[in-house]
């Protein structure tokens, strides 16, 4: 068993990780407000903490660690969307809720042990406000219900500042029922076209802060080992919860180890609308990006770093993937590798897991490689589909799609000769055509002995301009043996050796059909 240890933002400093029950690892992490589709900056911490869920359950047991990341589906800003759209709150919170699971399922992330929804809980938000008020930490006014932050000495002790300090520097909302303008909202009066539920106070919702607090005293108790979430989330979120929690159950300590993950940024820049670098995790995934690149490219660069999402990082993580799926793909999965797993155990070194794992690839360790791939979340029990086809490139894909318009065009005017005369070279090349099929084409690395000539070569013969011995010859260029056979058909009796499409015969083709 390997000593974990991480930075706790608390007390500012790495720690070792000791669980409260070494048979119940618990942690908690903030998650979504669901009114619309993640964007690439809202998936760090799910991957982030991803990780961590998966190092826990390998060194305590799948069994021994309950996570619980919850949904915010009470929120104006989903109220907001609603009245924007016309439709109704559940059919937006619903549908948010299947698209976050489905994009971070993409992204290689595991469900949580709970993932509970704010809505489901606010019994046990009221009974929290009612505690706190008992208890002289909070009070109602004209309808809300308000944390006094004076009633609790170590308010600001996460983020480290005074409540001075957070009076003079914060855009705090000054309204006449508040104590003091750092008092914030518990409850508040909801009116009768917002969502609402009966309370001691009238009809109202929960503020944003107490839910987390209500769910993981519910699903947690007073004390649990690890609460994470963005670095955003410090102040005032985090440190609302701290106050609130504290406050209703003084026996417990809340979170012991707080984790903030720091923010990420696009090809050097802040993330933003204005910018036009906004973007979801769905849009990379319709554009093809494959989650396990996406997850590979946040893993590059330790979660207390900010993190830069550049196109060429991407790349460069699609062609290292691709490597590596070949070696574990041929491998039973091993023992997990000890310098990675103490990368891990340091404070969640990723990057340092990466360079364990080029190590393991270099040095021809399938087995290992295959374990630590799927420790990080890269691989599940197979290699996932897209790692087998063959990469695409636009330059590629244009040629393609040249060719194929030009044997389209020789099909309808019949010219029959140059329409297989072309479906033939691209099948050398390593491209086959399927009519009526979509897409039309696909990789065809291994066409087998009746092949493309079998079919097309007697097209060749004399009624183009490429002869059959230039064609034998391209072939054999590429230890693909083309012969006659019984009957005097040319056809091919090898497979190519080569494992890329072969841009020459490519050319040659468009030479010829142009
Ligand atoms: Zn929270």
């Amino acid at each position: 068993m390997v000593q974990i240890s991480l930075y706790n933002t608390k007390s500012r400093q790495q720690e070792p990780f000791v669980p409260q029950d070494p048979e119940d690892v618990r942690m908690y992490v903030c998650g979504p407000t669901v009114y619309d589709r993640a964007h690439l900056g809202n998936a760090r911490p799910v991957v982030v903490f991803d990780v961590l869920f998966r190092l826990l359950r390998q060194e305590y047991g799948a069994d021994h660690v309950t996570y619980v990341r919850n949904f915010t589906d009470v929120d104006d800003k989903i109220n907001a969307r609603a009245a924007e759209t016309g439709r109704s709150i559940t059919e937006i919170t619903d549908e948010t809720i299947g698209w976050f699971l489905e994009d971070m399922g993409a992204l290689g992330a595991l469900e949580p042990t709970h993932a509970p929804r704010a809505t489901h809980y606010i019994g046990q938000m009221i009974a929290m406000c009612a505690e706190l008020i008992a208890r002289g930490h909070a009070y109602a006014a004209e309808g809300h219900v308000l944390f006094a932050v004076e009633s609790y000495a170590d308010y600001g002790a996460l983020s480290g500042r005074s409540v001075d300090d957070m009076i003079a520097g914060a855009r705090v909302e000054v309204a006449p029922y508040k104590r003091n303008p750092m008092d914030f909202v518990l409850w508040k009066p909801s009116t009768e076209d917002l969502p609402g539920w009966d309370s001691p106070w009238g009809r109202g919702r929960p503020g944003w802060h107490i839910e987390c607090s209500a769910m993981a005293q519910e699903l947690l108790g007073a004390t649990f080992d690890i609460h994470g979430g963005g670095n955003d989330l410090q102040f005032p979120h985090h440190e609302n919860e701290i106050a609130q929690s504290r406050c209703a159950h003084p026996e417990g300590e809340f979170a012991r180890v707080w984790m903030h993950n720091e923010m990420l940024q696009v090809e050097g820049k802040k993330m933003s609308k204005s910018l036009g670098n906004f973007f979801t995790v769905r849009d990379l995934l319709d554009q093809g990006v494959p989650g396990e690149v996406i997850r590979f490219v946040f893993l590059s660069t330790h979660y207390r770093k900010p993190m830069d999402w550049t196109a060429k990082k991407a790349e460069e993580a699609e062609r290292t993937l691709r490597k590596w799926y070949a070696q574990a793909a041929e491998a039973e999965s091993g023992a997990q590798d000890a310098e990675l797993l103490a990368a891990l155990a340091d404070d969640l070194n990723t990057h340092g897991a990466l360079t364990a794992l080029h190590r393991l690839s270099g040095d021809g360790h399938g087995g290992a490689l295959r374990a630590g791939l799927q420790l990080l979340g890269l691989m599940s029990d197979a290699v996932p589909d897209w790692a087998l086809r063959k990469p695409v490139d636009g330059e590629l894909t244009s040629r393609i799609e040249k060719l194929l318009a030009i044997r389209a065009a020789a099909k309808r005017e019949k010219n029959y000769a140059k329409s297989d005369a072309i479906r033939g070279l691209m099948q050398i090349a390593g491209i086959s055509v399927m009519d009526g099929k979509e897409p039309n084409w696909e990789f065809d690395y291994n066409n087998s002995v009746f092949g493309w000539m079998a079919v097309s070569a007697p097209a060749f013969d004399g009624k183009t301009k490429v002869t059959i011995e230039e064609l034998v010859e391209l072939a054999s260029a590429r230890d693909v043996k083309i012969d006659r056979d019984a009957d005097g058909r040319w056809k091919q009796v090898t497979s190519r050796g080569s494992k890329e499409v072969d841009f020459e015969i490519l050319e040659f083709a468009e030479r010829e059909a142009e």
